[in-house]
């Protein structure tokens, strides 16, 4: 295996490994089989200067690189902003990924953990953090155990440059929003935070804050060792930037995460990278972005897959949680399901989220579901909610109304 770690490291997985609930851990890139292909080349330069924290952040935007956590903020734009304010500044990675149907940030760690670690310690240099808190959800404790092995072995190597914390979720989605991670991670409630004022400039302890999606990070180090039109280049074409992990799951032949160029088709996506659909199902309908950017007709299904391209329609394709559905499925029914998840996942800390989650799921059940009644309670909740969980819990029923009204009738 490719597994080669320190002792320290691999002492604190053997003991991990000898619990009752202990995780499998996979074979995965230790520290000096990362270092053996270059890794960790690309931070010893930033530091020694070699790049400046300037052209790192020329390079990104020059790259396209945008965070892929979902919101899609272009990465250079967001590390100028932060550095822009007066420190002590400080990191959070956000590893919670609870979105519906998106598992690539797992996928890429529990195989090439130090991608990651490189990139959030260039990130901490160029912007001036003073410390990384790596925020984990705790449905993945191999994922926990790794970076716990990793960040030590780091540590013992004298190699990072600032104290990298690892911090464990506890089960909430909502701990996945940025500012509600924030609030967890300060060791209160997971409630998201009114903006202005936006996390670069007040955020975790009240400090200007950089904070980064898993996968964003991992690209950091290889487009600075490669150059911005490597990554570049590998869209699908001019007008969309790089790579994607996409998290494809439902009835494709092969489901799976697939490394596939930013705005490709849906039916593409399907046709070279899954194996076509599964057999004796044919698309019906598919979601581009998990549970919350919405649910389209099979007719849609040559829109590029990138930000901006779903949201003249009212949908998004955030963390790139590709759900494929077939005339075996109740488009109704999926809904429903989505609408249960998000208020169960509510906070609760906003009437139109709290009570109107529960009443849409209310509505939906129902013998015969007024559609005029449903875009009231869906309109209020996108402009009155919080946060992104109630301003996008409607997304989905607006689609059903929209796209499969025969299901509603
Ligand atoms: Fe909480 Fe929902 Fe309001 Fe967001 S929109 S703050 S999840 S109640």
């Amino acid at each position: 295996g490719k597994r080669a770690m320190g002792k320290a490291s691999a002492e604190a997985l053997t003991e991990a490994a000898t619990g009752p609930l202990a995780p499998v851990i996979p074979d995965y890139e230790g520290l000096a089989a990362y270092r053996a292909t270059g890794g960790y080349g690309t931070y010893e330069k930033i530091r020694a200067g070699d790049i400046s924290p300037e052209a790192a952040i020329e390079t990104m935007s020059d790259a396209g690189l945008r965070g892929l956590g979902g919101a899609g903020f272009p990465a250079g734009k967001k590390w100028g902003f932060v550095r822009g304010y007066e420190g002590p500044r400080l990191m959070t990675v956000n590893g919670d990924e609870g979105e519906p149907g998106t598992f690539k940030d797992r996928w890429w760690l529990e195989r090439q953990p130090h991608r990651m670690l490189e990139g959030a310690l260039i990130a901490a240099h160029v912007v001036g953090c003073e410390r990384i808190y790596i925020y984990m959800r705790d449905e993945y404790p191999a994922v926990l155990e790794i970076l716990r092995a990793e960040v030590e072995a780091l540590e013992h190597a004298g190699l990072a440059h600032v104290p990298i914390e690892i911090r464990r979720g506890a089960g909430a989605y909502i701990c996945g929003e940025e500012s509600a991670m924030i609030e967890s991670i300060e060791g209160k409630r997971g409630l998201p935070r009114h903006r202005p004022p936006y996390i670069a400039e007040v955020g975790l302890f009240g400090r200007p804050t950089l904070n980064h999606n898993v996968e964003t990070l991992l690209w950091v180090p290889e487009i600075l060792r490669h150059g911005a039109a490597w990554f570049a280049d590998q869209g699908q074409d001019a007008d969309h930037s790089g790579l994607r992990s996409y998290s494809v799951s439902g009835r494709v032949a092969e489901p799976g995460v697939k490394l596939a160029p930013a705005g490709i088709p849906l039916r593409q996506l399907i046709e070279e990278h899954c194996g076509g659909m599964a057999e004796g199902h044919e698309l019906k309908a598919f979601l581009p972005g998990g549970a919350s950017g919405g649910i389209f007709p099979a007719s849609m299904a040559d829109t590029p897959l990138n930000f901006g391209c779903f949201e003249p329609h009212g949908g998004f394709i955030g963390s790139h949680a590709v759900m494929i559905l077939s005339q075996q499925d109740s488009i109704r029914e999926a809904v429903l399901n989505l609408i249960r998840f998000f208020e169960h996942e509510s906070c609760g800390q906003c009437t139109p989220c709290r009570s109107g989650t529960a009443k849409a799921a209310a509505i939906l059940a129902g013998d015969a579901p007024s559609t005029d009644l449903l875009n009231d309670l869906v309109t209020v909740m996108t402009d009155s909610s919080i946060c992104g969980l109630g301003q996008a819990a409607g997304n989905p029923i607006r689609h059903l109304i929209r796209y499969f009204p025969e299901e509603l009738a």
